[in-house]
């Protein structure tokens, strides 16, 4: 049989069929940013990742054969929605909540997602930290929403200003991270968590608390978190709490697994559920396995090995900003967590100051990308997580210099 020649297709044009939500999605401007600064030569103290040497190998290793021998073909089946019953049953256990508060979801940012997904509709007015973590405003654009910038300082967000905003704003939504913040280490003082959960309560505005790094506290004293003290300020009743808890085993563990949960009352983990249904089904079983294999005895130890790295790390890299860093510049002096936080004088732009110091091979995340209406272009995010001393030691010190130059 002889086929006739294929008729062409005229074309169609692709970007005119973009829903509006793919167009209200942009490209990470950290990404673009980690990519100048991944040569092999430069310092680099851009990027957020967990130090890598510190991971539990052998420990991952010893876990994976252990539920393969224990769960069979089960480790490899698909599994429920909600997540694996053991690791579910662990995290409420802790809590004080019941299994059914808590869903399993593939990294804290499946959580964001989700989350945007059942909660936002398109112009809700969604409260953030000024600046706030530029994932989550990833994970919530695409839904359309609008923002409104909560002035913040030493001690996190401003409630004063938070009362004048829910004034002057229907608010759906506020999303924080109280402990060490990404992006200024900061953590919201507990008068301020008290506060901030009273006044969105009466103005019945919902809270995600994003904690990824409250178990990484290296100094200072340990604060309850906003669930924690939210569910106190009900009787212990997870389905009065107006609050949404997020938190992960990527900062404590590690990343790859993608294992994290969210907390809250039951009609907001039912949507969740079918959200992420439509998502992902589940989070991979032989992962969440492997996770509450660790969590009794690795998990533990392992938050002590973090935090006493991240610890060192941060102090020596405040010592060296003491020392190198020219008068004029403040910076934040973390008391848990992987990042802190430089402001340079008014009218200097670290865009453009990031070029000049990848010249003298250390680079930095410049601060603006994390403002969600713009502004703090004289700032930068510092991580420390996984820098040794003499990299701290020689990339502040060119990066004092870089700052210097453009001091005059
Ligand atoms: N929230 C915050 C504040 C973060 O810093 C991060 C990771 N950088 C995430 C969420 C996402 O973490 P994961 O998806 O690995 O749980």
């Amino acid at each position: 049989m002889t086929l006739s020649p294929a008729p062409t297709l005229p074309p169609v044009d692709l970007s005119a069929r973009l829903a509006d939500r793919a167009r209200r999605m942009n490209a990470s401007a950290i990404r673009e940013i980690l990519k100048v600064t991944q040569q092999p030569d430069v310092i680099s103290f851009a990027g957020g990742l967990p130090a890598p040497e510190l991971f539990p190998i052998e420990d991952v290793r010893r876990a994976t054969d252990t539920v393969l021998t224990k769960y069979g073909p089960a480790a490899l089946q698909y599994s429920t929605t909600e997540g694996h019953p053991p690791l579910r049953e662990w995290i409420a256990t802790r809590a004080g909540i019941t299994p059914a508060n808590v869903q399993i979801v593939t990294g804290s940012q499946q959580g964001l997602d989700l989350l945007g997904k059942v909660l936002i509709n398109e112009g809700d007015v969604v409260l953030v930290e000024s600046p706030t973590y530029l994932g989550a405003l990833q994970s919530f654009q695409p839904y359309g929403p609008r923002y409104v910038q909560l002035p913040t300082d030493d001690h996190g967000i401003d409630t004063d200003a938070l009362e004048d905003v829910l004034r002057a704003n229907p608010a759906k939504l506020l999303y924080a991270i109280p402990n060490f913040q990404n992006p200024t280490g900061r953590t919201l003082s507990l008068v301020r968590r008290r506060r901030l959960l009273e006044l969105t309560a009466q103005y019945g505005v919902l809270v995600i608390e994003d904690d990824p790094y409250g178990k990484l506290r290296f100094r200072g004293e340990e604060l309850p978190g906003l669930y924690d003290l939210a569910l106190e300020m009900v009787g212990g009743d997870p389905e009065r709490s107006h609050v949404i808890y997020s938190s992960s085993f990527s900062k404590t563990l590690v990343p790859g697994l993608r294992d994290a949960w969210v907390q809250a009352a039951r009609p907001i983990i039912g949507k969740l559920v079918q959200a992420k249904q439509g998502a992902d089904l589940h989070t991979p079983t032989l992962n969440q396995m492997i996770v509450t294999e660790l969590v009794h005895d690795v998990l533990p130890r392992q938050i002590e090995v973090v935090k006493r790295a991240y610890g060192e790390r941060a102090q020596d890299m405040v010592a060296r900003l003491r020392e190198y860093f020219p008068e004029g510049v403040s910076f934040t002096t973390p008391e848990g967590g992987m990042f802190l936080w430089v402001t340079l004088p008014e009218g200097i732009d670290t865009t453009p100051l990031l070029a000049k110091a990848v010249e003298r091979k250390v680079a930095f995340v410049p601060g603006s990308p994390f403002f969600a209406l713009g502004g703090g272009e004289n700032t930068m995010r510092l991580s420390y997580s996984s820098a040794t001393p003499e990299q701290i030691d020689t990339g502040i010190r060119a990066l004092a210099g870089t700052i210097r130059e453009a001091l005059g």
